[in-house]
């Protein structure tokens, strides 16, 4: 499977939310928590919502949500809001 890096960002402010590792070539409908790296500049608090599973991933620029926790999913996900964020690729 191949697997690479997006970018995820805000498309209300822009912000830059985290790397995530996407593996396969469908579409991103859903992002799974082990595999999203927050950036270093990000807040503690944001960090931690990450640590801690919480059920709303939102943006640390401007609050907008931009997935919610899947209750079933097992490793733990966020399905992502259409819409709510833009992706990058990031050559490595
Ligand atoms: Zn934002």
């Amino acid at each position: 499977m191949p697997s690479r890096f997006l970018a995820i960002h805000c498309s209300k402010c822009d912000t830059f939310i985290a790397k995530y590792r996407k593996e396969g070539s469908g579409s991103l409908i859903r992002m799974y928590l082990e595999r999203i790296s927050a950036p270093e500049e990000s807040p503690t608090e944001f960090k931690n919502s990450l640590k801690e599973k919480s059920a709303r991933l939102s943006c640390y620029g401007c609050s907008q949500t931009l997935g919610k926790l899947n209750p079933k999913s097992s490793p733990a996900s966020y399905n992502l809001i259409k819409g709510a964020y833009r992706k990058k690729k990031i050559d490595d």
